[in-house]
């Protein structure tokens, strides 16, 4: 079987007007560029998959029709910003819907058992992107979309998403909040010390959504022992008694030590081990498969080395990464994650067994 790696060339066409914009098209050369290097796209075990534009009913199921008309105007009008740090050029809405139509051809293709899994390397990034607003470097949600996608068209009723980006995916909380359909669990930087200051411990969901979100803030400087700890004892577990039909990660690797946006202190370790994790969860739930898809992440290393372990997991590709250690942590970090982990099982406890 094979990992499906989707990409296009077209993803570097958004081009954020301003010029030291993070969020760049650079990104996705680096990416590119360590992919080439280990020759991934000809490995055996890999096949490259081209991605397709989302259509306008895809994300319509998650979006208002406002923002939709809004991204295709702004875009068609040659760019400018929709809030402050999120700005579209002129193929913007375009791009959009093809990295959220990457994801869908990615999910789709896991469906038909074409792939085993896929990793979708996509920008624009979709987390921040709520039903009503582009935000965060986010025009479409593009994990929403997908997820929203397999419940209409392959008569799911249980997605599982994990959200492993440094920061909250207040988009993606927004768009499910109510629903049980969806079991949204996020590991994210504090709100009080990170961008978008969404993603407290008590956000439960709402209605019969109650217990399907799952909020984990943890401390700046986490490192990966502590990190890997909350893994194993919030997200696997509810992952298993959820018995998803299908788990989507949201992958951010801006937790990655050298991140300039954010300050988690990961090594590609933590990658390797969620990676590794994940792929085996998946074989135990209906579909035994998942797929992945890249949110932010800014740093030459989280961006190359975490992506290509992750691959590599996915994949069995046995590609190992020497990762020097962060000199900056904050070795107090493991007991205070430990006691929010005990923290947020109690709040857990009405609706899963721990
Ligand atoms: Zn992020």
């Amino acid at each position: 079987m094979t990992t499906g790696i989707v990409y296009s060339p077209e993803y570097l066409e958004h081009i954020p007007t301003r010029a030291t914009h993070p969020e760049a098209r650079g990104r996705l050369i680096l990416v590119k560029q360590i992919l080439d290097e280990y020759e991934i796209f000809k490995h055996p075990s890999i096949q490259l998959i081209e991605p397709r534009q989302a259509t306008p009913d895809d994300v319509l199921a998650v979006h208002s029709e406002k923002l939709f008309e809004l991204v295709k105007r702004t875009s068609k009008e040659g760019g400018g910003y929709l809030d402050t740090d999120t700005v579209a050029s002129p193929r913007t809405f375009e791009i959009a819907l093809l990295a959220a139509g990457g994801v869908i051809e990615a999910v789709e293709q896991c469906m038909q058992g074409t792939i085993e899994n896929a990793f979708a390397i996509v920008r624009p990034p979709g987390h921040h992107a709520t039903k009503k607003r582009a935000m965060g470097f986010c025009f479409f949600n593009n994990v929403a979309i997908a997820a929203k996608y397999l419940l209409r068209n392959h008569e799911m009723d249980r997605i599982a998403i994990l959200d492993i980006d440094s920061h909250h995916g207040n988009g993606t909380q927004d768009i499910f909040y109510d629903s049980l359909e969806v079991l949204y669990i996020s590991l994210h930087q504090d709100p009080l010390t990170c961008y978008p200051g969404t993603g407290y411990l008590e956000d439960l969901g709402v209605g019969e959504g109650e217990g399907y979100n799952v909020n984990l803030p943890l401390r700046p400087l986490t490192t990966d022992e502590p990190y890997l700890y909350a893994i194993n004892e919030i997200a696997i577990p509810l992952i298993e008694q959820y018995q998803p039909e299908f788990i989507l990660v949201s992958a951010g690797y801006d937790t990655y030590y050298r991140d300039p946006l954010t300050h988690m202190a990961l090594t590609t370790y933590s990658y390797k081990e969620i990676f590794r994790n994940v792929k085996a969860l998946s074989k135990t739930c209906k579909n035994k498969t998942f797929v992945t898809a890249l949110e932010g992440g800014y740093s030459q290393g989280g961006l190359q080395q975490g992506v290509l372990t992750s691959i590599s997991e996915m994949a069995d590709l046995g590609i190992e990464i020497e990762d020097v250690p962060p000199e900056d942590y904050q070795e107090a970090n493991y007991e205070y994650t430990q006691k929010v982990v005990a923290k947020l099982k109690n709040y857990l406890s009405p609706f899963w067994n721990f």
